[in-house]
């Protein structure tokens, strides 16, 4: 064993070395140091606020939907550990990463039939732009290479993926002018339940329809746009766009790497609409938060025009693709989701943070409180005093990550009624102080 490092060396080292997401180098906010979590609770290294743990209203960005230290995850990462963790998927292929594809075809809209296994979910949307620029090319249409996507998405980090982040105010404003143009629609109306507005089903159709001739395809997160702002729109702009599409040749794309697994009250987000995509990307929660893995899936059509082209392979392969042990936890995750009433314990969750965050709508500075499955947001009407906001979240026990002018919690689906009661206290602390 190494020597062990007390908390404060740990931190200057991380401080010096250690790069966390969207922060700058060395670092500027003290990141709270956990030293283990189990169930929904993180575990800190050392009191903060007084508090030595906290529920974690995070699900570590949407992924941990069981919690932490699950026996049945834990179960299933041993097995696999003890057979191999990783094995090269060139010309080799196992029953973790098969069964996997399998549940994933079983589960998912019926038109999807074939699943890419990648390592994280921005190289699962572009495996996906990859597929549909592709498929045009076998197709003979290699000038149908643009995208078109809404406003106010997030589809990650990577080069493509950012080309369809919101260029206005998102985290991407930096690369405008290096990275690929794509088309943008307005950003859906706000609102799950909105009556669908009409003008802008048209203001859709008319883009995919002005611009088919370039379009490869249409690429969106369904009924909940995430890390681009927190909103919810109507199901029906799905049915406008699959419909747009296949009137104008264009592909659809469902980016359900926050959705997928149930977090909308839905298992996929696409249900709430009826319609299926061409291809649908899946992460996150993917392996229940224990190991990172995504998968891009696509129909037969777009498979077999891939592999009918010029170059009649799907040209992508990641050394640790479709990985043993991340698949093995996926698939046990997935069973473990599907062995109980996960809808109910939704729903259950959508009522405690309803009940919960109805206070903060009345805070000053608070614009708008809105929930829709285990999602709970509040928006605030300026800039959200991250140091501020976290302390009191953490003061009242609980792990909040608030960005721009939203506070939001999406707990684990295990979390009991008095940890949501615990997490919608926090939240509107957080808006209080932040
Ligand atoms: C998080 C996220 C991604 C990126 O996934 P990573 O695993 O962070 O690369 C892409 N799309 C959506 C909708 C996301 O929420």
């Amino acid at each position: 064993m190494p020597e062990p490092l007390t908390p404060g060396e740990l931190l200057t080292l991380d401080r010096q070395h250690v790069w966390h997401p969207y922060g700058p180098m060395p670092g500027k906010a003290a990141p709270l140091l956990v030293e283990s979590a189990s169930g929904v609770r993180l575990r800190l290294a050392e009191p903060v606020e007084g508090q030595d743990e906290l529920v974690d209203g995070m699900s570590s960005w949407w992924s941990a939907v069981h919690g932490y230290n699950h026996p049945v995850l834990n179960d299933a990462a041993h097995g696999q550990l003890e057979r191999m963790s990783h094995v090269m998927f060139g010309g080799l292929t196992h029953e973790p990463a098969v069964r996997l594809a399998k549940r994933l075809v079983d589960i998912s809209p019926e038109p999807l039939q074939h699943v890419f296994l990648a390592d994280s979910g921005s190289v699962s949307v572009e495996v996906a732009v990859k597929m549909c620029l592709q498929y045009w090319r076998s197709l003979g249409k290699p000038r149908k290479q643009r995208l078109l996507t809404w406003r106010g998405g997030y589809h990650g980090d990577t080069w493509q993926p950012m080309s369809v982040c919101d260029p206005d105010g998102g985290m991407h404003e930096l690369w405008q002018g290096a990275l690929p143009r794509q088309i943008f629609a307005d950003a859906p109306p706000a609102g799950f339940d909105a009556a669908p507005d009409e003008a802008y089903a048209a203001h859709l159709r008319e883009l995919i329809g002005r611009h088919a001739e370039e379009l490869a395809a249409v690429i969106v997160e369904p009924v909940v746009q995430g890390a681009g702002g927190m909103s919810f729109h109507s199901p029906a702009y799905l049915r406008v766009l699959r419909e747009a599409c296949d009137e104008h040749g264009v592909l659809l794309v469902f980016d359900e790497i926050a959705t997928g697994f149930g977090r909308t009250g839905a298992l996929f987000a696409a249900e709430h609409a009826g319609v299926a995509p061409d291809v649908m990307c899946l992460g996150k929660a993917l392996t229940g938060g224990y190991l990172t893995l995504a998968a891009t899936l696509c129909t037969t059509a777009v498979a077999d025009g891939i592999s009918r082209g010029a170059l009649p392979v799907l040209a992508h392969g990641p050394t640790f693709m479709g990985n043993p042990l991340a698949a093995a936890v996926a698939d046990a995750s997935i069973s473990l989701l599907l062995s109980q009433d996960w809808g109910q314990e939704v729903k259950r969750i959508e009522a405690g943070l309803r009940n919960g965050l109805a206070a903060a709508a009345d805070l000053p500075g608070v614009r708008e409180v809105r929930v829709l499955g285990a999602i709970g947001v509040v928006q605030l009407d300026h800039e959200v005093d991250m140091a501020a906001a976290t302390r009191a979240a953490v003061r009242e026990g609980v792990w909040l990550r608030p960005f721009r002018d939203l506070i939001y919690t999406m707990p684990p689906y295990i979390t009991g009624d008095d940890d949501v009661a615990r997490i919608c206290a926090a939240v509107c602390a957080a808006a209080r102080e932040g």
